[in-house]
C-alpha cells in the first residue's frame, strides 16, 4: 500500500564509517578523532532521519541533538581518552586496543550481570523469560527482537548491553513466556513492551507478542504500552516502510478489541518534535485510537533547562500527546557527563511547570526509578530550620508506600537516593523500618 510518504533510505552511521556523513565537515579534525575514541567504548549508531532532520548542523558540536546521539570527548577520562587514541594507531596491535576498551568500560560497569537478574521474574525456581514484574498491576515485557534501537542516545543506561558485554538472555523470543505468565497472574492488567525500542521489531515479530493478548481470555489485559523512541529516531516506522500501515492496522486492533494502547514516546527535546515527518507520526498513531504519552530523562548538555521542558511538554499537548515522566538519569555509563544535581533538577521541573497550561501538568517527576520504586522529588522545605528533600514514591514494590511523604537531609550535591540520608536525625528512611 503506498502511504504517499517517501521513504528516504535507511542507512545507519557507527564508529567505523561516520566520517564518511556528508555533514561531517563542520565538525573539527581533533573532535572527530576525539568521537572515534569515545565510540570505542561507548555504543554510537545514528541513522540518516537524526542526521538530515534532527540535528541542527549550524549548531554543532551545541546541538541537542548532535549531543544526545554523537559521543563526546568529555565522557571518557583525558587520560583513558588518550590512550585510547595511542591504541588506535596503526602501530598498535589491535588486540591490545581491545583489551584497553574492555578495562576502561569495566570501570564505568563493574557489574555487568546485575541488570539482567533484576530483569527476570523468578516463579517456582523457574525464570520466566522477558518478564520483569515489580509493580502489582504492571509487567514489563521484553521482547529478544527488539533489543537495540534505530539511534543510540549517548547517556543510554542500556549501553552495556548494545557494547555486547551482557548478552540477551533476560530478553524472550517466546510470546507463550508472556501469555502464560499473565494467565497465572490476574493481578497484571497493564502489559508494557519495552526494551531497547520494541518498535524496531517488524509488524510481524510485534504481532506474534500482541495477538495472544486481545484473542486469549485468560488474562485481565486492559491496557498494552509500548514504550518507544521511533517516533522521533525513525517516523518511517509509521509512515513510508513496508510494514507501517500493517503496524498501525494492529493499533488499530488493539483499540477495537477494548484494549487502550498508549504509545509512550521517549522525546527529550521539543526540537525533535519541531520536524513534519515526526509531527506526521504522531498524527497517524493517533489516528488508530491509541494515546501517547511522553516521558524523557533530565540530562545536562541536552535539556537541563526550564524554558526546553516548557517548550516540550506545550508541543507534546499541541500535538495531542500527554506529558507523563521527566526522570532523573540514571548513575550509570557516561553519568559524570550527564549528571544534574537532584535539587537542580527540582527547580527546573518547578519552574518549567509553573509557567504552563493545566493540560501539560498531567507530567510527573522529577523522579528517579530505584529498587524500591520511582521516587519523585517533591520539594525541598524548611522544616523546623532543617533543610530537606520533600520525597514520595510515585510507583513502589510495596503498594503501601505509595504517596507517602518522606524526607531526606537536603543535599545540593545529591545526584541519586543513595547519595541522600535521612532528616530529622532519623536512621533509617521508614522503608527501612521493617
Ligand atoms: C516505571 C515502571 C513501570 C510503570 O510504572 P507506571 O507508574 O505505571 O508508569 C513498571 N515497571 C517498572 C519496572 C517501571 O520502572
Ligand atoms: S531510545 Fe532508549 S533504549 Fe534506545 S538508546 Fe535511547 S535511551 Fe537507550
Amino acid at each position: 500500500m503506498n502511504s504517499g510518504y517517501n521513504n528516504k533510505k535507511y542507512k545507519v552511521y557507527t564508529q567505523k564509517n561516520f566520517r564518511s556523513i556528508p555533514q561531517i565537515d563542520v565538525i573539527d579534525r581533533e573532535y572527530l578523532d576525539n568521537i572515534s575514541a569515545v565510540a570505542e567504548v561507548f555504543p554510537f549508531r545514528v541513522n540518516t532521519h537524526v542526521i538530515n532532520e534532527l540535528i541542527d548542523w549550524g549548531k554543532v558540536p551545541y546541538d541537542p541533538i548532535f549531543q544526545l546521539t554523537f559521543p563526546h570527548p568529555d565522557m571518557l577520562l583525558p587520560e583513558d581518552l588518550t590512550r585510547i587514541k595511542r591504541f588506535q594507531s596503526a602501530t598498535e596491535h589491535p588486540l591490545a586496543l581491545k583489551e584497553e576498551v574492555r578495562r576502561i568500560q569495566k570501570t564505568f560497569n563493574p557489574h555487568p550481570a546485575a541488570q539482567v537478574e533484576k530483569n527476570v521474574s523468578v516463579e517456582n525456581g523457574l525464570e520466566v523469560k522477558g518478564v520483569q514484574h515489580k509493580y502489582n498491576e504492571t509487567v514489563l515485557f521484553f521482547p529478544t527482537q527488539g533489543q537495540t534501537c534505530h539511534a543510540y542516545c549517548t547517556y543510554c543506561f542500556r549501553w552495556v548491553q548494545f557494547v555486547g558485554m551482557e548478552d540477551l538472555k533476560f530478553a524472550s523470543s517466546s510470546p507463550r513466556y508472556l501469555t502464560d505468565y499473565l494467565s497465572r497472574h490476574p493481578e497484571v492488567n497493564d502489559v508494557l513492551f519495552t526494551g531497547g525500542d520494541p518498535l524496531f521489531m517488524r509488524t510481524r515479530a510485534l504481532e506474534r507478542y500482541v495477538e495472544p493478548l486481545l484473542t486469549q481470555d485468560d488474562n485481565n489485559v486492559t491496557s498494552i504500552r509500548m514504550g518507544t523512541k521511533s517516533v522521533a529516531y525513525w517516523p518511517h516506522r509509521f509512515l513510508g516502510d513496508k510494514d507501517a500501515e500493517g503496524l498501525l492496522r494492529l493499533f488499530e486492533r488493539i483499540v477495537q478489541s477494548g484494549i487502550h494502547l498508549s504509545i509512550m514516546a521517549h522525546i527529550t527535546h521539543p526540537q525533535e518534535l519541531e520536524n513534519p515527518l515526526v509531527q506526521a507520526a504522531v498524527r497517524r498513531i493517533l489516528g488508530t485510537g491509541a494515546q501517547m504519552r511522553c516521558q524523557a530523562p533530565l540530562v545536562r548538555h541536552i535539556n537541563d533547562d526550564p524554558q526546553v521542558w516548557r517548550e516540550l511538554w506545550k508541543k507534546e499537548v499541541q500535538l495531542g500527546m500527554i506529558p507523563y515522566y521527566m526522570f532523573i538519569a540514571r548513575n550509570t555509563g557516561p553519568g559524570a557527563y550527564f549528571e544534574v544535581p537532584l535539587a537542580h533538577a527540582y527547580e527546573i521541573f518547578t519552574r518549567a511547570y509553573a509557567n504552563v497550561s493545566g493540560l501539560c501538568r498531567t507530567v510527573r517527576g522529577p523522579s528517579m526509578s530505584a529498587a524500591p520504586g520511582k521516587v519523585v522529588i517533591d520539594g525541598t522545605p524548611e522544616i523546623n530550620g532543617e533543610k530537606v528533600f520533600a520525597l514520595k514514591f510515585i510507583q513502589a514494590r510495596d503498594t503501601r508506600w505509595v504517596n507517602r511523604p518522606f524526607y531526606a537531609r537536603f543535599d545540593d550535591t545529591a545526584m541519586w537516593l543513595d547519595d541522600l540520608k535521612p532528616a530529622f536525625g532519623r536512621e533509617h528512611f521508614f522503608i527501612q523500618e521493617g
